[in-house]
């Protein structure tokens, strides 16, 4: 099956204009920052954080499940893959040149347990963390050439999900079956707010997990429930590298036309966010100054998953 098309990006757009951005701080940023259109959140808001990696959940979008959380709402994470094929912390983390399938399930065990203690100190609990377990690197592979035939992850050597903590171990690596499992766990948690990553990220599994999310929720006509954000957002961001607690996120390069809402952090929220981050010990010791530069006073989120096409002029 070929590339899904992203559909729907006009009735994102049309998404409900409430503002509930602001903390008791202000953002100082630049001016490419939409007025504010993340919605209201209160107690009746439920929030899934749809992850492809293990600490992408906390680098995007600590502050708004803190948020959730702390005004008596529910607040849940999906994490699609384990981060099972990072090959730079085998050789920093693991002190190993070469590629071992057993010792990347072992990496992928510890980057779960990671997760689960940093949004634990978020305040998920434990029943809300749901690890779907499929190909780090992968994602992509199973949106495409890899719907209905089992994919061979050339890390684990696994053709399906190896994890005995995932939610449906044994699934195959399809792009069915990972449908069907992302299905279950949004009948699960039936959340009013997903945070998802945007198809303009880098990174081909989070442009293949916004994919993804998009498609289920646009099955279910809830795609206005979606908003987006970006990690991987282009050469050099998120700038400057490290941690400078005082400075906003600026929006990534590859965010070009999506306008963004600058969601402020409070002081709170932001030390629960680095301490969130620091629990991603394997991935401190690799990138650091990647990870702790998104602890800033703002995270950013847009209501359109990719730029609205530009309208011709006859
Ligand atoms: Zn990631």
């Amino acid at each position: 099956m070929g590339l899904p098309h992203v559909a729907g990006a006009d009735a994102a757009a049309a998404n409900g204009q409430a503002t509930a951005t602001a903390g008791p701080r202000t953002a100082h940023g630049p001016a490419d920052l939409s007025a504010g259109d993340f919605p209201q959140i209160d107690a009746n808001t439920t929030l899934l954080v749809v992850s492809p990696h293990p600490d992408d959940e906390t680098l995007c979008c600590a502050g708004a499940i803190r948020r959730v959380l702390q005004a008596g709402g529910r607040a849940g994470v999906v994490w699609i893959t384990s981060g099972d094929a990072s090959e730079l912390s085998m050789v920093i983390v693991e002190k190993s040149l070469f590629l071992n399938s057993s010792k990347l399930r072992d990496l992928a065990a510890r980057r779960m347990r990671e997760a689960r203690a940093a949004t634990a100190l978020l305040g998920v609990p434990a029943e809300q963390q749901f690890f779907l377990g499929y190909p780090d690197r992968g994602v992509l592979q199973l949106m495409t050439d890899n719907y209905a035939t089992p994919y061979h992850s050339r890390f684990t050597g696994a053709t399906s999900v190896p994890y005995a903590t995932a939610v449906f171990p044994g699934d195959p690596y399809t792009g069915q079956s990972l449908e069907r499992d992302f299905d279950a766990v949004l009948d699960r948690v039936h959340p009013t707010l997903v945070l998802a990553p945007s198809p303009q990220d880098s990174h081909p599994d989070h442009r293949a997990s916004g994919i993804l999310a998009i498609r289920a929720l646009s099955r279910r006509n809830e795609l206005a429930k979606a908003h987006y954000w970006i990690v991987h957002g282009g050469e050099g961001w998120p700038s400057p590298r490290g941690y400078y607690p005082d400075i906003p996120l600026n929006p990534p390069p590859r965010g070009k036309g999506l306008a963004p809402t600058a969601f402020v952090l409070t002081e709170d929220e932001q030390m629960r966010k680095l301490d969130a981050v620091r629990a991603y010990r394997t991935q401190m010791e690799v990138m650091s100054s990647f990870l702790l530069a998104f602890v800033r006073t703002t995270e950013l989120y847009s209501s359109i998953p990719v730029p609205a096409p530009a309208v011709s002029k006859k």
